[in-house]
């Protein structure tokens, strides 16, 4: 078989990619060596925790508030085994779209691990060994990411694990020691800390969700410790982890040097992830990797073989399904001749705890490094009417602004549905507005999307209504 476009992987970026090559007129295959389709984020990540999120966050609800709503229920109880089952189905149903998706739009998908034979051939071996090879004039790699592990760390998959496990777990752990204070850690981490687990977190920085604004790290960690009481270790470098009977011994050293042993049920690593590109036999096709493992790509995502492009987690960049999804429209609307961008300071960034957290632009900590004069507006949800109706109050909008044009440089919220909210940051930094623009637009009342408004109107001329 021949093919126009070839995808080497099935996750958000490679199935996107091989939508949009399809619509724009390419006979296109993907290659996807599980048997189901949609790859990290459908199947073990986005998706799967974000059910097991929801969950678990009615249950903490439910043992939390809904007395103070005025609904009385009798002890709640948590069947994990049905948690686990619903978030299966979710992700049964999400990847059988993908499955619907690519017959629709006549895409072949061959189900097998796919290697370079050379530049214009690849060969997909199948899980019973057998093989077979097509031919193909423009390849896209977008094979994703694996776990990180960390040398001393022994990974056992039951005691120790990543977030691949902690997304199918048999019971409740009583203690659980958490690896990393990123975006993984935290999420998953609330999933069984509102279900009743002690969460420890190490981290080796001095703040949780490092990427993010500074004001937003400082507020989720302040949450986090008085709502689910989060226990934090930071500046904590972790020396050993190792399962020991039904425990892991973990040997870390703090800040003062000082060696510190935790000893909980359960050690989730979650401290980042890794390009994966094993068995994919890049050298065949002569294709380069940089020195961290991620394939070296110009600014049109093509590698250093003409013809073969990279995208998504595999290449440099946030590790995040939008942003491969992205670079998918982007090379296949490339290889049609068009001129598609990306504005990467634009992609934004969402953690799914409760409160939400997100950001789009520039941090304050960037600005100050970069020496740019501007404007910071903030605005308390604790202010907004529908915050105090459904009792979340914790969290604030944070709006940053030129000083002199007004145009916004970055939003960085924590809040009530934030992760939704910040689409309005992406859509008016998109267009350049200024602060005073988004301040004069009406936001419906009572809503969380008033914050917005009224961290703009803070941000232009520190003329917030509301406090
Ligand atoms: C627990 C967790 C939660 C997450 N939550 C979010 C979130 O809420 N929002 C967000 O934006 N991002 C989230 N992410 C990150 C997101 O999953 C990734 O950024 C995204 O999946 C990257 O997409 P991708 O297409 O580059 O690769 P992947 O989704 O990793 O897909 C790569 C696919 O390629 C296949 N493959 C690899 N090598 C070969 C080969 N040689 N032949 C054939 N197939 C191959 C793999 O099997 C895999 O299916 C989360 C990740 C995790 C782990």
């Amino acid at each position: 078989m021949s093919y126009d476009v070839t995808v080497i992987g099935s996750g958000p970026g490679g199935y996107v990619a091989a939508i949009r090559a399809a619509q724009l007129g390419f006979k296109t295959a993907i290659i996807e060596k599980y048997s189901t389709l949609g790859g990290t984020c459908l199947n073990v990540g986005c998706i799967p925790s974000k059910a097991l999120l929801d969950s678990s966050e009615h249950f903490h609800n439910a043992t939390h508030t809904f007395a103070k709503h005025g609904i009385e229920v009798k002890e709640p109880k948590v069947n994990l085994a049905q948690m686990i089952g619903r978030k299966d189905q979710v992700v049964k149903q999400t990847c059988d779209g993908i499955e619907f998706l690519m017959k629709k739009n006549k895409i072949d998908v061959f189900n097998g691990l796919g290697s370079f034979v050379d530049k214009n051939k690849i060969k997909i071996t199948k899980e019973d060994g057998s093989s077979e090879e097509i031919s193909t004039d423009k390849t896209i790699i977008a094979t994703g990411s694996k776990p990180l592990i960390i040398p001393g760390v022994e990974y056992d998959k039951k005691r120790v694990i990543t977030s691949t496990e902690a997304l199918k777990m048999k019971e409740i752990p009583k203690h659980m020691v958490v690896i990393g204070g990123g975006v993984i850690g935290m999420e998953l981490g609330s999933v069984y800390a509102r279900m009743g687990t002690k969460i420890t977190v190490i981290e080796y920085l001095d703040k949780i969700i490092p990427g993010m604004d500074g004001t937003l790290s400082k507020e989720l960690q302040r949450v986090l410790k008085k709502g689910l009481k989060f226990d934090f270790n930071l500046q904590t470098k972790v020396v050993s982890a190792k399962t020991v009977g039904d425990k892991v011994v973990i040997k870390a050293e703090n800040k003062k040097g000082e060696e510190i042993t935790f000893e909980p049920d359960y050690c989730l690593v979650s401290i980042g992830r890794k390009p994966y590109t094993e068995g994919l036999g890049l050298e065949n096709a002569g294709v380069k990797v940089d020195e961290r493992g991620r394939i070296d790509v110009d600014g049109h995502l093509q590698t250093n073989v003409p013809g073969i492009y990279a995208i998504g987690d595999v290449v440099k960049g946030a590790m995040l399904a939008h942003k491969a999804e992205e670079e998918g429209v982007f090379v296949a609307e490339t290889l049609a001749g068009q001129k598609p961008h990306i504005n990467y300071n634009l992609i934004p960034g969402v953690v799914y705890t409760w409160p939400e957290v997100a950001g789009v632009g520039f941090t304050e900590e960037q600005l100050k490094e970069q020496g740019k004069k501007y404007k910071a507006g903030s605005f308390p949800m604790r202010a907004l009417g529908r915050a105090r109706a459904s009792m979340d109050i914790d969290g604030l909008v944070k709006v940053l602004a030129d000083a002199e044009t007004d145009e916004i440089l970055g939003v960085h919220m924590i809040g009530p549905r934030v992760a939704d909210l910040i689409a309005e940051g992406v859509v008016a930094m998109e267009y350049r507005a200024s602060a005073e623009d988004i301040s004069r637009m009406s936001h419906a009342h009572p809503t969380y999307t008033e914050a917005m408004k009224e961290a703009c109107l803070a941000a232009t001329e520190n003329r917030a209504i509301h406090v």
